[in-house]
């Protein structure tokens, strides 16, 4: 099994920036694209963002065993390919999976050594911040977000390792460490 990342936390904490900066700063860093039955939003790229698909074709990889964790999230699926996986950790570096957290139990249990990184806001005010901020999302799916944060930060404790994104600079810094100490990657 690769060596892989598990990044999670509520959705518009900033798990996708803080990855950009990570790459930024690791450029062997493989990304796990996922797949999903969510509409591309304006800007995302089929197979670059995600493997978007039908619920029938997510639906086939569910009964065929393809994915490695999958869930339910805000009225869409999403989920983590065994062969994107396999792909992506060909050339030996570390993947990074960006998941939800029901999502990264599962990897914790199918792939224990993989590490586990929980992202937090610094506050929930700060969460609808960035969620409102980031101007992709109806104003129902920034509730229903919202909703599903509540319970997602009650199970940070779960995680090995816990990084607040308050300043960004400093949160970037911390997932270096953390990536370096624990992948041995450069
Ligand atoms: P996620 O991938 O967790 O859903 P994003 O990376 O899309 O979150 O970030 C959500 C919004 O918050 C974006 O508009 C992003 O620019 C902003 N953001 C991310 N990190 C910070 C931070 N440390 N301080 C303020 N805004 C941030
Ligand atoms: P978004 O719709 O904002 O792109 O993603 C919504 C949530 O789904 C985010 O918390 C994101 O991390 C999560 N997510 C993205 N890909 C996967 C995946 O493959 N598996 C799981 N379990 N969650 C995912």
């Amino acid at each position: 099994m690769p060596r892989a990342v598990v990044i999670t936390g509520p959705s518009g904490v900033g798990k996708g920036t803080l990855i950009r900066s990570l790459r930024e700063r690791m450029p062997d860093l493989q990304l796990s694209v996922s797949a999903t039955t969510r509409r591309p939003r304006t800007g995302e790229t089929q197979d670059e963002d995600y493997h978007f698909m039908s619920p029938e074709e997510f639906e086939q990889h569910v009964a065929a065993g393809h994915f490695v964790e999958h869930a339910d999230y805000a009225g869409a699926r999403y989920g983590t390919l065994r062969a994107e996986l396999e792909t992506r950790s060909a050339g030996g570096a570390p993947v990074v999976l960006e998941i939800e957290v029901q999502g990264a139990r599962q990897v914790r249990r199918t792939m224990p050594e993989a590490v586990q990184v929980f992202i937090a806001p610094p506050s929930v005010e700060a969460l609808r911040a960035r969620l409102v901020g980031r101007g992709t999302d109806a104003p129902e799916q920034i509730e229903a977000r919202l909703r599903t944060a509540e319970q997602e930060l009650a199970a940070q404790d779960e995680f090995a390792h816990v990084v607040v994104n308050d300043r960004l600079e400093d949160a970037v810094d911390e997932l270096v460490e953390i990536v370096r100490a624990t992948t041995a990657a450069g």
